[in-house]
């Protein structure tokens, strides 16, 4: 979720002065397309027919209509023209890459000279409104997850729905829904694809989103809609379009299946008081393992994910829990196109042989399910957890995740629950894990969370580096007491809605020493790629 920080610092003073606006000096730093290593999406489609092949083209038919959206809501309206108006080929290449002209793995600074900041609303919000002015405004409706703020021509500010602000769009993406359900041969899945065809052009997602957690019989999905939030900089309110084609694996299903029914008992063990661990989390939920064959608008800029908790709807969450979807090939690719070299750069000797893809897919797989875990709304009933921490709430949330996934790890382990496994596999991968989430910069809620989690552990000496070596290592025995420490600071800060503390954690923690920094420059001294890019289509899948 969600979605964080302010570049430009706003100083007002107290008193008589008006407020001073003191504006950090922008520099425009090199396109680098480089970072980005090439994947190409496929995935084994022997066993399906042929009206399933005829789907998933139409499904990416429709996911490049939630591309085009999203380059409305990062950009603005004419993204074509603009990127040919580009005549510097890394140049082009990267503004595809980030969907615009700012670098989102650098702290989206501008990477082309003279186009400024990225408004913190990204084009969701005028350029020039305030948080204050937003905030005074009359807007019913104002904190939706679904409407573009814009002025009207008395300078006055106006919500548009997006179905009305995109009706043209989302009515031809709804029509290839609609399609593709007469294709599916899952009858469950066509009635999802039609209530998705209906939430897109209503704005309404909440149905199909219920419908969605009973949709089990699948073997191709799609993940389509407004979703994240993490493109609102400024609020962390608006979603933004993005879409996934997904092919389901059932060998790696059958593996992760169980899981999810531990939860209830693990949240009766997580180390706070009562009321931050008093909600239930939905056992009906369900994790499985998908080949992904198309990414289209904010899951295909910058960044890619590897692993889907959804729906975000909280009233869903409470009452049905969420499905977890591990993108095992994505994974792959980022396993050993930069985790293992990182590890070989970063990581003790000794302590080499502990990174696995196995943990690494694991720790991913538990972050997802942890996201169940603790509480959703604040303890004094101000609302939902989200609402109250504003822009911190991403940071939280995936702080949250990441640190409960290595706890149920700790727990199932204990339980023998995973096999014959070293524990300590788990906790190096996830070390070495951090190092690769650190580069994603301080504008990712994933970004910020592990700058938080590095300094923590760190500052508690349960991650050493060798000042001979240059290299890290993680003392297991401190480890325990470091997870369990920054697990009850996190589900407190949640359970609290305390949005001081959560800035003053991301402000003091979230930060990049000079050392860490040295450490991260030996990465991209050795050239290892930050992040993958797809090449992926119809074309790549063998279905022209
Ligand atoms: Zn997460």
């Amino acid at each position: 979720m969600g979605a964080l920080f302010v570049s430009a610092i706003l100083a007002s003073c107290g008193g008589e002065a008006p407020p001073v606006a003191i504006v950090a000096p922008l520099t425009t730093v090199a396109p680098r397309p480089e970072i980005y290593a090439d994947f190409q999406l496929t995935a084994d489609l022997g066993e399906l027919s042929d009206k399933q092949r005829e789907m998933i083209k139409i499904l990416i038919d429709a996911s490049q209509i939630m591309d085009d959206l999203y380059w409305k809501q990062a950009y603005g309206e004419d993204h074509e023209a603009w990127l040919d108006s580009i005549a510097d080929v890394d140049t082009r290449r990267f503004a595809e890459l980030n969907y615009g002209p700012w670098d989102r793995l650098d702290d989206d600074k501008p990477f082309i000279e003279g186009v400024g900041a990225k408004p913190l609303g990204a084009n969701i919000y005028p350029a020039d409104m305030s948080k204050e002015e937003f905030e005074q405004a009359y807007l019913p409706g104002k904190v939706g997850l679904y409407s573009l703020i814009r002025r009207n021509a008395d300078g006055s500010l106006r919500l548009i729905p997006y179905h009305v602000a995109y009706a043209e769009e989302l009515k031809k993406a709804a029509l290839l829904l609609r399609s593709a359900a007469k294709h599916a041969e899952s009858t469950d899945f066509a009635n999802y694809l039609k209530l998705r065809a209906a939430a897109l052009i209503s704005d309404e997602f909440q149905v199909s989103d219920m419908y969605w957690m009973d949709v089990r019989d699948n073997d191709i999905d799609i993940v389509i809609g407004p979703i994240e939030t993490y493109e609102d900089r400024l609020f962390g309110y608006r979603a933004a379009y993005e879409a996934y084609v997904l092919i389901k694996d059932h060998e790696w299903s059958d593996r992760l299946s169980r899981f999810a029914d531990f939860l209830p008992q693990l949240q009766k063990g997580l180390p706070v008081s009562d009321e931050y661990k008093w909600e239930t989390p939905g056992t009906d939920s369900d994790l499985n393992a998908y080949d992904v064959v198309y990414y289209a608008g904010h899951s295909n800029a910058g960044s890619k994910t590897i692993a889907i908790n959804l729906p975000n709807d909280e009233e869903v969450q409470l009452t049905r829990g969420t499905r977890r979807l591990q993108l095992k090939n994505a994974m792959r690719a980022k396993f050993d196109k930069i985790l293992e070299p990182i590890a070989d750069e970063l990581i003790d000797e000794s302590q080499r042989g502990h990174i696995t893809f196995d943990a690494f897919f694991a720790n991913t797989m538990f972050h997802e399910v942890a996201h169940g875990l603790g509480i959703k709304n604040t303890i004094d009933g101000r609302g939902t957890v989200r609402e109250v921490l504003l822009e911190t709430a991403s940071s939280m949330e995936e702080g949250k995740a990441d640190i409960l996934g290595l706890y149920m790890i700790t727990e199932l382990h204990k339980a023998g629950e995973l096999g014959d496994v070293d524990l300590h596999d788990y906790y190096v991968t996830f070390m070495t894990s951090v190092f690769r989430s650190i580069r994603f910069g301080a504008a990712s809620a994933h970004g910020k969370a592990n700058m938080v989690r590095f300094n923590f552990f760190l500052d508690s000496g349960a991650f050493e580096r060798d000042a001979e070596t240059g290299k890290y290592r993680v003392d297991f025995e401190r480890m325990a007491s470091a997870m369990t420490d920054l697990s009850r600071l996190l589900l407190t800060l949640q359970g609290d809605g305390d949005y001081d503390g959560a800035r003053e954690l991301l402000e003091t923690k979230g930060v990049i020493s000079e050392q860490l920094q040295a450490d991260l420059d030996r990465l991209t001294n050795a050239s290892i790629p930050v992040d993958i890019t797809f090449q992926q289509g119809i074309a790549e899948l063998g279905l022209e």
